[in-house]
């Protein structure tokens, strides 16, 4: 299932959208129909609540449009009932880079209260009781404006992966190493995760996803760092699996069937004279099987866009690759000639066997 849809795209950026959103939305509408508001409220309160979640988007805009200065992309902006994501393609090593991120999505944030402060008129707040709990025409940019200045303060924990946990790891990675310096900003991280959850049972329950979200982040990001470091220095040929089961074009699903019995392969690189044609996936051969298509040969079904791998390709960069595909598979060639594949379950032994190593 497609959990998220493609709303548009800024600056070559997909903005998706997560279907729990539209459950968002529809729990608020509910709830003000339970309280007895009018149509006009119910409208105001969900044009607001689209509106925060446009300054959402700036804000990881902020985040992917200064990561692209230093020549990183960003794949998507994912739009969630707690916020936003963006999926940048990797993270700087630089610490300044990184900090510079960071920075600029609640920057955006600054800039967009800075700019309400001149259409909200405050001197009708000034009495605490004047101020007013319902979405009408007249506070609406009052309203936004202070979200604006909650999501600023609410990056600015340091609640590692979150912006603020960002911007103290980039702190210490001036003074130490890399590693260290993610773990000590994990670690934090996760504290704050437990006291979201426990303070969110009690008052905000969007703070307990939130926790569950940042426990889990911090978790992945220390261990994708901790693996990286141990990867370094070492090439793909370094890690590839070389005993491997390959195709040729004209083999029949019927062939293919028979080799994914025969061995633990379950991806097979299509191979003519050695070169690369393309990939039968695990997924395409069943399908395939489904549709009693056996006598078809596998040029017909492969996959025909894959990356492939030069021998001598850093494996950082590899893993890194790895961690954003699904099902990662990936032919490793020299001077065009297949010559191993790599897949994660390889990666993962290598980062395995380097941390025996690593312990004595
Ligand atoms: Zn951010």
């Amino acid at each position: 299932m497609n959990q998220s849809f493609t709303l548009g795209r800024i600056a070559g950026i997909k903005i998706l959208m997560h279907w729990t959103f539209l459950l968002l939305l529809a729990w608020i509408v509910f709830s003000e129909v339970g309280k007895g508001s009018d149509t006009r409220t119910i409208i105001l309160t969900v044009l607001f609540v689209l509106s925060i979640f446009l300054c959402v988007v700036l804000h990881e805009l902020g985040h992917s449009l200064t990561a692209k200065k230093f020549g990183i992309n960003t794949r998507k902006i994912t739009l969630l009932p707690i916020g936003g994501v963006a999926s940048l393609e990797r993270m700087p090593e630089d610490p300044k880079q990184e900090l510079l991120i960071a920075v600029a999505g609640p920057a955006v944030n600054v800039v967009i209260a800075l700019i309400l402060l001149f259409f909200v008129d405050f001197s009708q707040y000034q009495n605490a009781e004047n101020l007013p709990t319902a979405i009408s025409g007249n506070n609406f940019l009052m309203f936004l404006f202070s979200v604006n200045i909650l999501l600023v303060v609410f990056n600015a924990i340091p609640a590692f992966p979150m912006d603020g946990g960002r911007i103290l790891r980039s702190f210490l990675a001036m003074k130490m190493d890399r590693v260290r310096a993610t773990n000590i900003a994990a670690s934090l991280g996760k504290f704050f995760a437990i006291a979201f959850v426990i303070f969110g049972l009690f008052y905000n329950f969007f703070l307990i996803f939130i926790g569950i979200f940042v426990y889990f982040g911090a978790y992945a990001e220390s261990t994708i760092v901790q693996h990286l470091e141990l990867l370094k220095g070492f090439r793909v040929k370094d890690a590839m699996i070389t005993n491997l089961t390959i195709l040729s074009p004209n083999e029949t699903v019927q062939d293919a069937t028979r080799k994914l019995l025969a061995g633990s392969d379950t991806n097979f690189p299509v191979v003519e004279n050695g070169q690369v044609l393309g990939i039968l996936t695990h997924g395409q051969l069943i399908g395939a099987l489904q549709e009693k298509r056996h006598e078809l040969p596998v040029s017909e079904i492969m996959e025909t866009t894959y990356e492939a791998f030069d021998i001598n390709e850093k494996l950082t960069n590899v893993y890194s690759k790895s961690q954003r595909a699904k099902n990662f598979f990936s032919p490793v060639t020299e001077n065009n000639q297949l010559v191993g594949v790599i897949n994660r379950d390889n990666l993962n032994e290598f980062v395995m066997v380097r941390s025996a190593f690593n312990e004595d």
